[in-house]
């Protein structure tokens, strides 16, 4: 058989059907569909939807077996060519089924039967005024009601439909007549994406700083091709990072092509956005999760008819249909909640890498606290490098100083805070000056911690340090979450042979109560999931905050980010050892990222601001480099740690997590993925090739089900995949059923 062909791929998410099919396309179709259409197909007995992603000449099937596409789901096609090859290397860089690749990059609503977007109809005049006060006036008594019409479009100009019917008190037949009578006419708009409010009024681009003109002179000849097309904007907090990135989109836009500016979730604040729209107007659309279904629908549209050619969103906005990409940008860069945690298991980042790859647009990957990854890429010269080391207008970095509370110990101080936390809290709350307590988590991992040396119990042989558990019998265990070491708690430290290692943990309601009973007279608020769990909290305390109606707010990372409130003096890092010692290879960078990222809060407005970290470990590496905001010294200790361990960027990690409801048959399949696993790591020979035993994972029972954890690494990323898909395809098929089996190439979380 031979002709045009559509190949299509079926929307369910099965490994025996996750692959091209082919369909003859039917007469009334012909000549209209497009890459990246959704369409119906017949698929058994049964019609599913499905997204065209190709066309062919020819293919094997018999021709009584080969049936039509029945149907357009959608006369506009979601997906662009670009976006379905994107979907492709998804497939191979994330071990997931093609179809959730596809799926990944819809927008709500644009499967299944979900949305219907009723396009909107707005009715408006066709004559000009006099000819229709002439009008009315004839009408007015004879048809009121259509009079009542005219009278009211004559004001307004044009109004949606149900709106005008509603204020005229009139039905459908009046407007009806007016309409067969040539008085107004009706089109069909699709609902507007009502998110972002009026527009605020146009913003005046400042004069740029010496380093912004530099950094924005070198990311023109980059969009030019004159350059590296991919380049890292490392810049201090308060640097103007935000002002490069709307030079460069405004150069994007003036060459007639899109941007799609990602920034976390948590950062996609009403104030973020106002800057983008005070900029590019009504060109900018902005895609966050607070969006209906219909909103995201109705935007995705007209971001693939070219109507907003920037994008501002979280995480999936990284898929928005812009028929043109000039380039993409990624702030803050090293954030984790770019990661999807949740099959497919993508990383903006690495997805925006390689779409700009493919449609040849350009990339700035900023941030003050770029990843270990990235930096490591820029030194290496794969990627360009931009600095802007000082703030705007001069203003300093804050003064950090760095307690040791071993010292507080030993001198029979047991309260939280130490002596100078306390004194700097009492004398900013009678200077009237704000305070941001900060904690990292929860802190739901307990580590062995000293009080007197401040020594933490690490792994043998990963450098991580061992969580406390309870056993069923009541024992205590210490145990690594990467390979599964375990051992039996130690009374004395093996550091210094004191008597005081204990399990560490702090929670910021504790903090909050200690607080209250220090400063009986400050306003304290506490901010952390817990409170935030109700919609729009976040947003109320903010106000109440940057309002001054807070003296000590205390909280975590929902606090670090983006705050802009000149009114706080002082910022308390509660612990850093919780952040210090999580059981996890980027526990460092972590840290490092947070504390800058919580320093930066302080000392914005015209006082100067200092940060008090308490520690137990004042010399660590990490510490010594956020008190001389010192990038490049943290990264010369961290990438020899790295290279040491055999960790990212040297290596490349693949987790396998088993989960069901039988706890012995999660072990045995785990176990048994680990063998074939290596197995086909030592067939293929691939460099620096290792599978770790399967353990249980961190947090052994979720939603029911028992959890194994089995992590592979590797030098080299492609023969580790392959490796991995050959395991999961070996042992997948004799497994019982209801065992699941989940794959995280490049994992960020470990629990
Ligand atoms: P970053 O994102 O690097 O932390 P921002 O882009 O938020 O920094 O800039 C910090 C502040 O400086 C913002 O209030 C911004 O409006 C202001 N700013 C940025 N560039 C300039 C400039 N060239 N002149 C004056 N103010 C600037
Ligand atoms: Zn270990």
């Amino acid at each position: 058989m031979s002709g045009p062909l559509a190949e299509v791929i079926v929307d369910i998410a099965a490994s025996d059907v996750d692959r091209v099919f082919h369909y003859l396309i039917p007469d009334h179709l012909a000549g209209r569909l497009q890459v990246g259409h959704r369409v119906l197909v017949p698929f058994g007995y049964r019609r599913v939807e499905a997204t065209l992603v190709g066309f062919a000449e020819r293919t094997d099937l018999p021709p009584e077996r080969l049936r039509p596409i029945l149907a357009l789901r959608d006369p506009v096609p979601v997906l662009t060519p670009a976006l379905i090859e994107l979907a492709r290397w998804m497939e191979r860089r994330y071990l997931c089924l093609f179809v959730q690749a596809l799926r990944a990059m819809l927008p709500p609503g644009a499967r299944g039967e979900g949305v219907r977007l009723a396009p909107q109809r707005w009715v408006r005049l066709r004559a000009d005024a006099g000819e229709v006060r002439a009008e009315l006036e004839k009408l007015r008594a004879r048809a009121p009601r259509q009079a009542a019409l005219l009278d009211i479009l004559l004001q307004a100009g044009e109004l949606p439909q149900s709106r005008l019917l509603r204020q005229a008190g009139a039905s459908h037949g009046s407007l009806k007549a007016l309409v067969e009578r040539g008085w107004v006419e009706i089109d069909e708009r699709e609902p507007a994406p009502g998110l972002a409010g009026p527009l605020p009024p146009r913003d005046v681009p400042p004069p740029l700083t010496e380093e912004q003109a530099e950094a924005c002179r070198r990311l023109g000849e980059s969009l030019r091709g004159r350059g590296p097309r991919v380049m890292l904007l490392h810049g201090v907090t308060g640097s103007g990072k935000t002002e490069v990135y709307l030079r460069a989109i405004a150069e994007v836009l003036a060459a007639g092509r899109g941007t799609i500016c990602l920034v976390p979730e948590i950062a996609l604040t009403p104030q973020t956005v106002a800057r983008f729209r005070a900029r590019f107007g009504d060109r900018v659309a902005v895609l966050h999760s607070a969006m209906s279904a219909t909103e995201r629908l109705a935007a995705w549209r007209r971001i693939r008819a070219g109507r907003h050619p920037v994008v501002v969103g979280a995480r999936s906005a990284i898929f928005a249909p812009l028929p043109d990409l000039g380039l993409v940008i990624v702030d803050e860069e090293h954030e984790n909640s770019y990661k999807q945690e949740e099959t497919p298991r993508y990383h903006a980042r690495e997805v925006a890498l390689a779409r700009a790859g493919i449609e040849g647009a350009a990339v700035i990957l900023g941030s003050a606290t770029p990843s270990v990854e990235t930096y490591y890429r820029a030194r290496s010269g794969e990627i360009g490098l931009l600095r802007l080391s000082r703030r705007v207008a001069d203003r300093p970095l804050p003064a950090v100083e760095v307690v040791d509370m071993r010292r507080e110990f030993e001198a029979g101080n047991r309260s939280i805070f130490s002596r100078r936390l306390h004194h700097l809290i009492e004398e900013r709350l009678a200077a009237r000056q704000q305070v941001l307590l900060f904690l990292n988590r929860r802190g739901y991992h307990t580590v062995l911690l000293c009080r007197e040396c401040g020594f933490v119990l690490r792994c043998p042989h990963c450098d991580v340090s061992l969580t406390y558990h309870q056993l069923p019998s009541g024992r205590m265990q210490c145990r690594c979450h990467y390979c599964d070491h375990r051992q039996v708690p130690p009374t004395v430290c093996p550091g210094c042979g004191g008597r005081t290692i204990r399990p560490f943990g702090l929670g910021t309601q504790r903090v909050e109560e200690h607080a209250r009973r220090l400063f009986p007279g400050a306003r304290i608020q506490r901010m952390d999931a817990d409170v935030t769990a109700r919609r729009g909290t976040h947003e109320a305390i903010y106000r109440r905050f940057a309002a001054g109606q807070i003296d000590i707010l205390i909280g975590t990372q929902m606090i670090a980010k983006g705050w802009d409130v000149p009114g706080v003096t002082l910022v308390g890092v509660v612990s850093a050892d919780t952040a210090l010692h999580m059981p996890d290879f980027r526990r460092h960078e972590r840290t490092f990222a947070l504390l800058e990222q919580v320093a930066g809060r302080a000392g914005r407005g015209s006082e100067p601001g200092v940060v008090v970290i308490q520690t137990y470990t004042p010399e660590h590496y990490c510490l010594e480099a956020v008190r001389n905001h010192d990038y490049e010294a943290f990264f010369a200790r961290e990438i020899e740690e790295r290279r040491e361990l055999s960790f990212p960027p040297f290596t490349h990690l693949v987790r396998a997590v088993v989960a069901g409801t039988d706890r012995k048959a999660v072990e045995r399949a785990a176990t048994g993925l680990a063998a074939v696993w290596r197995e086909e790591l030592a067939g293929r020979a691939v460099p620096g090739g290792e599978v770790t035993p399967a353990a249980p994972a961190p947090i052994e029972r979720l939603r029911g089900r028992w959890r194994w954890h089995v992590l592979a690494r590797a030098r080299e990323r492609e023969g580790l995949l392959e490796a991995t898909r050959a395991a999961a395809a070996r042992v997948r098929p004799s497994w019982p059923e209801g065992l699941l089996l989940q794959l995280d190439a490049d994992p960020v979380s470990m629990l």
